[in-house]
Protein backbone atom coordinates (compact mmCIF):
# COMPACT_ATOMS: atom_id res chain seq x y z
CA UNK A 1 0.00 0.00 0.00
CA UNK A 2 1.28 3.61 -0.76
CA UNK A 3 -0.10 7.08 -0.27
CA UNK A 4 -0.73 9.42 -2.50
CA UNK A 5 -1.96 12.88 -1.86
CA UNK A 6 -5.25 14.07 -3.93
CA UNK A 7 -4.72 17.20 -5.91
CA UNK A 8 -7.51 18.68 -3.29
CA UNK A 9 -5.13 17.93 -0.20
CA UNK A 10 -6.49 14.41 0.26
CA UNK A 11 -4.07 11.81 1.21
CA UNK A 12 -5.59 8.53 -0.14
CA UNK A 13 -3.93 5.22 -0.05
CA UNK A 14 -4.16 2.77 -2.93
CA UNK A 15 -3.60 -0.88 -3.37
CA UNK A 16 -2.60 -2.40 -6.41
CA UNK A 17 -5.51 -4.91 -6.35
CA UNK A 18 -3.33 -7.07 -8.80
CA UNK A 19 -0.97 -7.55 -6.35
CA UNK A 20 -2.99 -7.68 -2.92
CA UNK A 21 -6.58 -8.11 -1.53
CA UNK A 22 -8.33 -5.30 0.27
CA UNK A 23 -9.81 -7.73 2.35
CA UNK A 24 -9.91 -11.80 2.90
CA UNK A 25 -12.78 -13.54 3.54
CA UNK A 26 -12.12 -17.10 5.49
CA UNK A 27 -15.37 -19.41 6.07
CA UNK A 28 -13.40 -20.87 9.31
CA UNK A 29 -16.36 -23.67 9.05
CA UNK A 30 -19.67 -24.35 7.57
CA UNK A 31 -21.40 -25.74 10.58
CA UNK A 32 -24.02 -23.81 11.31
CA UNK A 33 -27.45 -24.44 13.54
CA UNK A 34 -29.62 -21.94 10.93
CA UNK A 35 -31.09 -22.79 7.85
CA UNK A 36 -31.21 -19.09 6.28
CA UNK A 37 -33.01 -19.03 3.12
CA UNK A 38 -30.66 -17.47 0.82
CA UNK A 39 -27.67 -19.15 2.77
CA UNK A 40 -24.57 -19.06 0.24
CA UNK A 41 -22.66 -22.12 1.94
CA UNK A 42 -26.18 -24.08 2.19
CA UNK A 43 -24.28 -24.68 5.93
CA UNK A 44 -24.45 -28.15 7.43
CA UNK A 45 -24.97 -28.91 10.90
CA UNK A 46 -21.63 -30.40 12.06
CA UNK A 47 -18.12 -29.50 10.49
CA UNK A 48 -16.81 -31.19 7.76
CA UNK A 49 -14.26 -33.19 8.89
CA UNK A 50 -11.87 -32.23 6.00
CA UNK A 51 -12.02 -28.47 7.19
CA UNK A 52 -8.99 -26.56 7.56
CA UNK A 53 -7.25 -27.69 11.17
CA UNK A 54 -6.14 -25.23 13.50
CA UNK A 55 -2.16 -25.75 12.35
CA UNK A 56 -3.32 -25.02 8.64
CA UNK A 57 -5.77 -21.76 9.79
CA UNK A 58 -2.45 -20.13 11.58
CA UNK A 59 -0.59 -21.22 8.52
CA UNK A 60 -3.64 -19.19 6.61
CA UNK A 61 -3.32 -16.36 9.01
CA UNK A 62 0.47 -15.93 8.32
CA UNK A 63 0.01 -16.09 4.24
CA UNK A 64 -2.94 -13.71 4.76
CA UNK A 65 -0.24 -11.16 6.46
CA UNK A 66 2.26 -11.62 3.93
CA UNK A 67 0.00 -10.09 1.05
CA UNK A 68 0.02 -6.43 2.62
CA UNK A 69 -2.19 -7.26 5.74
CA UNK A 70 -5.56 -6.86 4.32
CA UNK A 71 -8.62 -6.61 6.37
CA UNK A 72 -9.34 -10.35 7.74
CA UNK A 73 -13.03 -11.55 8.03
CA UNK A 74 -14.11 -14.56 9.69
CA UNK A 75 -17.15 -15.66 8.57
CA UNK A 76 -19.21 -19.28 8.24
CA UNK A 77 -20.98 -21.48 8.50
CA UNK A 78 -20.94 -19.94 12.32
CA UNK A 79 -17.54 -19.11 13.32
CA UNK A 80 -18.76 -20.09 16.69
CA UNK A 81 -19.20 -23.36 15.80
CA UNK A 82 -15.30 -23.55 15.69
CA UNK A 83 -13.62 -24.40 18.91
CA UNK A 84 -10.57 -22.51 18.09
CA UNK A 85 -11.75 -19.33 17.04
CA UNK A 86 -10.81 -17.04 19.66
CA UNK A 87 -7.21 -18.38 19.72
CA UNK A 88 -7.23 -17.60 15.84
CA UNK A 89 -8.46 -14.21 16.42
CA UNK A 90 -5.94 -13.06 19.11
CA UNK A 91 -3.35 -14.87 16.72
CA UNK A 92 -4.29 -12.50 14.00
CA UNK A 93 -4.96 -9.57 15.67
CA UNK A 94 -1.42 -9.92 17.77
CA UNK A 95 0.31 -9.83 14.64
CA UNK A 96 -1.16 -6.45 13.84
CA UNK A 97 -4.27 -7.50 11.94
CA UNK A 98 -7.33 -6.20 11.39
CA UNK A 99 -9.50 -8.80 12.33
CA UNK A 100 -13.99 -8.95 12.47
CA UNK A 101 -15.89 -11.96 12.53
CA UNK A 102 -19.78 -12.31 11.47
CA UNK A 103 -20.88 -15.23 14.14
CA UNK A 104 -24.59 -16.60 13.82
CA UNK A 105 -27.17 -14.88 16.28
CA UNK A 106 -27.69 -18.33 18.35
CA UNK A 107 -27.37 -19.15 22.28
CA UNK A 108 -23.89 -20.00 21.17
CA UNK A 109 -23.29 -16.24 21.49
CA UNK A 110 -22.90 -16.27 24.85
CA UNK A 111 -22.05 -13.06 26.97
CA UNK A 112 -18.52 -15.13 27.55
CA UNK A 113 -17.76 -15.49 24.42
CA UNK A 114 -18.60 -11.95 23.34
CA UNK A 115 -16.14 -10.50 26.65
CA UNK A 116 -13.83 -12.68 24.76
CA UNK A 117 -13.93 -11.57 21.25
CA UNK A 118 -13.28 -8.34 22.92
CA UNK A 119 -10.48 -9.27 24.71
CA UNK A 120 -8.68 -11.00 21.66
CA UNK A 121 -9.24 -6.99 20.43
CA UNK A 122 -11.62 -7.78 17.21
CA UNK A 123 -12.47 -4.57 15.28
CA UNK A 124 -15.94 -5.27 15.02
CA UNK A 125 -18.61 -8.11 15.54
CA UNK A 126 -21.52 -8.26 12.74
CA UNK A 127 -24.91 -9.86 13.04
CA UNK A 128 -27.36 -10.39 10.43
CA UNK A 129 -30.98 -8.73 10.78
CA UNK A 130 -32.95 -8.88 7.62
CA UNK A 131 -36.03 -7.17 8.60
CA UNK A 132 -37.01 -4.97 10.84
CA UNK A 133 -39.79 -7.09 12.31
CA UNK A 134 -40.09 -10.78 13.90
CA UNK A 135 -41.74 -11.72 11.06
CA UNK A 136 -39.86 -11.08 8.04
CA UNK A 137 -36.60 -11.86 9.81
CA UNK A 138 -37.52 -15.61 11.24
CA UNK A 139 -39.05 -16.19 7.80
CA UNK A 140 -35.56 -15.41 6.43
CA UNK A 141 -33.49 -16.70 8.96
CA UNK A 142 -35.54 -20.20 8.89
CA UNK A 143 -35.61 -20.09 12.87
CA UNK A 144 -38.65 -19.27 14.56
CA UNK A 145 -37.47 -16.60 17.72
CA UNK A 146 -34.31 -15.33 15.63
CA UNK A 147 -34.89 -11.61 15.41
CA UNK A 148 -35.49 -11.48 19.37
CA UNK A 149 -32.56 -13.58 19.99
CA UNK A 150 -30.33 -11.21 17.77
CA UNK A 151 -31.75 -7.84 19.19
CA UNK A 152 -30.73 -9.80 22.81
CA UNK A 153 -27.12 -10.26 21.71
CA UNK A 154 -26.95 -6.85 20.21
CA UNK A 155 -27.78 -5.00 23.25
CA UNK A 156 -25.23 -6.94 25.03
CA UNK A 157 -22.54 -6.06 22.50
CA UNK A 158 -23.85 -2.73 22.68
CA UNK A 159 -23.33 -2.94 26.61
CA UNK A 160 -19.75 -4.26 26.14
CA UNK A 161 -18.90 -1.48 23.92
CA UNK A 162 -18.15 -3.78 20.99
CA UNK A 163 -18.65 -1.61 17.83
CA UNK A 164 -21.47 -3.41 15.91
CA UNK A 165 -21.97 -3.87 12.26
CA UNK A 166 -25.90 -4.94 11.07
CA UNK A 167 -26.07 -7.13 8.42
CA UNK A 168 -28.53 -6.83 5.77
CA UNK A 169 -29.64 -8.75 2.57
CA UNK A 170 -31.79 -7.09 0.82
CA UNK A 171 -34.83 -9.24 -1.79
CA UNK A 172 -37.99 -9.60 -2.00
CA UNK A 173 -38.91 -10.16 1.73
CA UNK A 174 -37.52 -7.20 3.11
CA UNK A 175 -37.93 -4.33 -0.12
CA UNK A 176 -41.07 -3.08 1.34
CA UNK A 177 -39.32 -1.91 4.25
CA UNK A 178 -35.92 -0.56 4.14
CA UNK A 179 -37.08 2.39 5.65
CA UNK A 180 -38.11 1.12 9.03
CA UNK A 181 -34.97 -1.31 8.95
CA UNK A 182 -32.58 1.32 8.65
CA UNK A 183 -34.30 3.19 11.73
CA UNK A 184 -34.40 0.00 13.74
CA UNK A 185 -29.90 -0.15 12.88
CA UNK A 186 -30.01 3.47 14.08
CA UNK A 187 -32.12 2.65 17.39
CA UNK A 188 -29.46 -0.38 17.91
CA UNK A 189 -26.45 1.81 17.58
CA UNK A 190 -24.56 -0.22 14.67
CA UNK A 191 -21.74 1.94 13.32
CA UNK A 192 -22.30 0.15 10.32
CA UNK A 193 -24.51 -1.04 7.92
CA UNK A 194 -23.60 -3.59 5.57
CA UNK A 195 -26.26 -4.34 2.57
CA UNK A 196 -26.07 -7.28 0.81
CA UNK A 197 -27.97 -7.48 -2.59
CA UNK A 198 -29.08 -11.13 -3.18
CA UNK A 199 -27.22 -13.29 -5.49
CA UNK A 200 -29.14 -16.32 -6.45
CA UNK A 201 -26.41 -18.73 -5.22
CA UNK A 202 -26.63 -20.97 -2.87
CA UNK A 203 -29.86 -21.10 -1.50
CA UNK A 204 -30.86 -17.78 -2.83
CA UNK A 205 -33.18 -18.05 -5.20
CA UNK A 206 -33.62 -15.60 -8.64
CA UNK A 207 -37.39 -14.91 -7.84
CA UNK A 208 -36.13 -13.65 -4.14
CA UNK A 209 -34.04 -11.27 -6.22
CA UNK A 210 -35.39 -7.30 -6.48
CA UNK A 211 -35.62 -6.22 -9.97
CA UNK A 212 -33.37 -4.35 -11.58
CA UNK A 213 -34.96 -0.84 -11.47
CA UNK A 214 -35.76 -1.60 -7.34
CA UNK A 215 -32.06 -1.89 -7.20
CA UNK A 216 -31.83 1.65 -8.61
CA UNK A 217 -34.42 3.28 -6.41
CA UNK A 218 -32.71 1.46 -3.33
CA UNK A 219 -29.29 2.10 -4.35
CA UNK A 220 -30.20 6.23 -4.90
CA UNK A 221 -32.50 5.75 -1.27
CA UNK A 222 -29.36 4.52 0.38
CA UNK A 223 -27.26 7.45 -1.19
CA UNK A 224 -29.97 9.73 0.82
CA UNK A 225 -29.74 7.82 3.93
CA UNK A 226 -26.14 8.06 4.03
CA UNK A 227 -25.82 11.66 4.24
CA UNK A 228 -27.93 11.78 7.42
CA UNK A 229 -27.55 8.34 8.86
CA UNK A 230 -25.75 7.76 12.09
CA UNK A 231 -23.74 4.91 11.07
CA UNK A 232 -21.49 4.21 8.17
CA UNK A 233 -23.60 2.25 4.86
CA UNK A 234 -21.12 -0.37 2.98
CA UNK A 235 -22.65 -2.72 0.18
CA UNK A 236 -21.66 -6.34 -1.02
CA UNK A 237 -22.29 -7.21 -4.73
CA UNK A 238 -23.85 -3.76 -5.19
CA UNK A 239 -20.86 -2.45 -7.21
CA UNK A 240 -23.22 -0.52 -9.36
CA UNK A 241 -24.26 1.60 -6.07
CA UNK A 242 -20.62 3.17 -7.05
CA UNK A 243 -22.13 4.67 -10.60
CA UNK A 244 -25.22 6.09 -8.51
CA UNK A 245 -23.39 7.41 -5.80
CA UNK A 246 -21.24 9.52 -8.91
CA UNK A 247 -23.70 9.80 -10.88
CA UNK A 248 -25.92 11.98 -7.63
CA UNK A 249 -22.76 13.53 -7.09
CA UNK A 250 -22.36 15.16 -9.78
CA UNK A 251 -26.13 16.20 -9.83
CA UNK A 252 -25.26 17.87 -7.17
CA UNK A 253 -22.03 19.83 -8.65
CA UNK A 254 -20.05 18.06 -5.65
CA UNK A 255 -17.59 16.63 -8.39
CA UNK A 256 -15.82 19.60 -10.35
CA UNK A 257 -14.97 18.20 -13.89
CA UNK A 258 -12.98 21.63 -15.07
CA UNK A 259 -11.74 20.97 -18.45
CA UNK A 260 -10.65 17.46 -17.38
CA UNK A 261 -11.87 14.06 -19.54
CA UNK A 262 -14.68 12.47 -18.27
CA UNK A 263 -12.85 9.30 -17.49
CA UNK A 264 -10.51 11.33 -15.26
CA UNK A 265 -13.80 13.12 -13.45
CA UNK A 266 -14.73 9.21 -12.68
CA UNK A 267 -11.33 8.41 -11.03
CA UNK A 268 -11.94 11.58 -9.42
CA UNK A 269 -14.85 10.83 -7.96
CA UNK A 270 -13.55 7.72 -6.90
CA UNK A 271 -11.77 9.78 -4.10
CA UNK A 272 -15.44 10.95 -2.94
CA UNK A 273 -16.40 7.74 -2.65
CA UNK A 274 -13.42 6.92 -0.52
CA UNK A 275 -14.61 9.55 1.53
CA UNK A 276 -17.20 7.73 2.70
CA UNK A 277 -15.26 5.48 4.40
CA UNK A 278 -14.94 2.31 1.24
CA UNK A 279 -12.47 0.94 -0.31
CA UNK A 280 -10.16 3.19 -2.42
CA UNK A 281 -10.70 1.64 -4.92
CA UNK A 282 -13.57 -0.43 -7.11
CA UNK A 283 -12.92 -3.49 -4.98
CA UNK A 284 -15.16 -6.60 -6.87
CA UNK A 285 -14.78 -10.56 -6.54
CA UNK A 286 -10.73 -11.69 -6.98
CA UNK A 287 -10.30 -7.96 -7.59
CA UNK A 288 -9.11 -6.63 -4.18
CA UNK A 289 -11.27 -9.34 -2.58
CA UNK A 290 -10.67 -12.83 -1.95
CA UNK A 291 -12.50 -15.55 -0.38
CA UNK A 292 -11.27 -19.11 1.54
CA UNK A 293 -13.57 -21.80 1.99
CA UNK A 294 -13.39 -23.99 5.23
CA UNK A 295 -11.76 -26.58 3.15
CA UNK A 296 -8.65 -23.56 1.67
CA UNK A 297 -10.12 -23.53 -1.66
CA UNK A 298 -9.63 -20.28 -2.94
CA UNK A 299 -12.79 -18.90 -4.51
CA UNK A 300 -12.90 -15.03 -5.92
CA UNK A 301 -15.88 -14.39 -3.68
CA UNK A 302 -17.94 -16.48 -1.62
CA UNK A 303 -20.82 -15.58 -4.10
CA UNK A 304 -18.79 -16.41 -7.05
CA UNK A 305 -18.04 -20.52 -6.92
CA UNK A 306 -15.34 -20.98 -9.27
CA UNK A 307 -12.38 -22.70 -7.26
CA UNK A 308 -9.00 -20.63 -8.81
CA UNK A 309 -6.81 -23.04 -6.12
CA UNK A 310 -6.42 -24.09 -2.92
CA UNK A 311 -4.46 -23.05 -0.10
CA UNK A 312 -3.31 -26.53 0.84
CA UNK A 313 -1.28 -26.52 -2.40
CA UNK A 314 -0.29 -23.72 -3.05
CA UNK A 315 0.69 -19.91 -1.00
CA UNK A 316 -2.62 -17.70 -1.06
CA UNK A 317 -0.16 -14.91 -2.70
CA UNK A 318 0.60 -16.92 -5.35
CA UNK A 319 -2.58 -18.01 -6.29
CA UNK A 320 -3.87 -14.38 -5.92
CA UNK A 321 -1.41 -12.77 -8.24
CA UNK A 322 -1.27 -15.69 -10.81
CA UNK A 323 -4.37 -17.28 -10.85
CA UNK A 324 -5.81 -16.67 -15.10
CA UNK A 325 -9.58 -16.61 -13.65
CA UNK A 326 -8.82 -13.60 -11.28
CA UNK A 327 -6.61 -11.98 -13.63
CA UNK A 328 -9.73 -11.64 -16.28
CA UNK A 329 -11.46 -11.11 -13.42
CA UNK A 330 -9.45 -7.83 -12.65
CA UNK A 331 -9.39 -6.94 -16.54
CA UNK A 332 -12.53 -4.97 -16.55
CA UNK A 333 -12.22 -3.93 -20.33
CA UNK A 334 -12.98 -7.95 -21.33
CA UNK A 335 -16.27 -8.04 -20.01
CA UNK A 336 -18.84 -8.28 -22.19
CA UNK A 337 -22.17 -6.20 -23.66
CA UNK A 338 -22.37 -3.15 -21.70
CA UNK A 339 -20.12 -3.64 -18.40
CA UNK A 340 -17.86 -4.04 -21.16
CA UNK A 341 -17.86 -0.43 -22.52
CA UNK A 342 -19.51 1.63 -19.80
CA UNK A 343 -17.58 4.78 -18.64
CA UNK A 344 -18.28 2.84 -15.40
CA UNK A 345 -15.96 -0.19 -15.64
CA UNK A 346 -13.03 0.61 -13.81
CA UNK A 347 -15.02 1.39 -10.35
CA UNK A 348 -18.01 -0.58 -10.44
CA UNK A 349 -17.76 -3.59 -13.17
CA UNK A 350 -20.84 -4.93 -12.09
CA UNK A 351 -21.18 -7.60 -9.66
CA UNK A 352 -19.33 -10.82 -11.17
CA UNK A 353 -20.98 -13.08 -8.56
CA UNK A 354 -24.60 -12.00 -9.95
CA UNK A 355 -23.31 -11.74 -13.68
CA UNK A 356 -21.88 -15.82 -13.27
CA UNK A 357 -25.21 -16.76 -11.08
CA UNK A 358 -27.64 -15.47 -13.50
CA UNK A 359 -25.64 -16.17 -16.99
CA UNK A 360 -23.30 -18.59 -16.06
CA UNK A 361 -20.08 -16.59 -17.02
CA UNK A 362 -18.30 -14.40 -14.87
CA UNK A 363 -17.82 -11.94 -17.53
CA UNK A 364 -20.94 -11.12 -18.89
CA UNK A 365 -22.98 -7.81 -17.91
CA UNK A 366 -24.26 -7.25 -14.08
CA UNK A 367 -27.43 -8.20 -15.27
CA UNK A 368 -29.66 -6.09 -12.80
CA UNK A 369 -28.55 -2.54 -13.74
CA UNK A 370 -30.86 -0.12 -15.08
CA UNK A 371 -27.65 2.26 -16.66
CA UNK A 372 -26.84 2.28 -20.40
CA UNK A 373 -23.67 3.52 -21.13
CA UNK A 374 -23.66 6.25 -24.14
CA UNK A 375 -21.28 3.80 -25.47
CA UNK A 376 -23.57 1.31 -25.72
CA UNK A 377 -26.48 3.52 -26.84
CA UNK A 378 -23.89 4.47 -30.22
CA UNK A 379 -23.29 1.06 -30.77
CA UNK A 380 -27.09 -0.06 -30.43
CA UNK A 381 -28.00 2.76 -32.96
CA UNK A 382 -24.76 1.94 -35.37
CA UNK A 383 -26.07 -1.76 -35.61
CA UNK A 384 -29.70 -0.96 -35.96
CA UNK A 385 -29.09 1.81 -38.92
CA UNK A 386 -26.81 -0.35 -40.85
S1 LIG B 1 -23.37 -1.12 -17.04
FE1 LIG B 1 -22.05 -2.41 -15.76
S2 LIG B 1 -20.22 -1.16 -15.37
FE2 LIG B 1 -21.84 0.21 -16.08
S3 LIG B 1 -22.84 0.98 -14.26
FE3 LIG B 1 -23.99 -0.80 -14.92
S4 LIG B 1 -23.11 -2.50 -13.81
FE4 LIG B 1 -21.65 -0.81 -13.68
Amino acid sequence: MHNMVHPQGRVHSTIDYSQNPFIVIWEVTRACELKCIHCRADAQTKPDSNQLNHEEGIKLIDEIYEINNPMLVFTGGDCMMRDDIFELSEYAVNKGMRVSMTPSATQMVTKERMERAKRAGLSRWGLSLDGPTPSIHDHFRGIHGSFALTVEKIKSLNELGMPLQINTVISRYNYESLEQMAELVAELKAVMWYIFLLVPTGRGQIDDCISPAEHEKVFRWLYELGKTAPFDIKTTAAQHYRRVVIQQKTRENLVDKGDIRYEDSIMDTAYLIDGLKRAPQGVNDGNGFIFVSHTGDVLPSGLLPIKVGNVRERPLKDIYRESPILKELRNPDLYKGKCGICEFRFVCGGSRSRAYAVTGDYLESEPYCVYIPPAHRILHMSLTTN
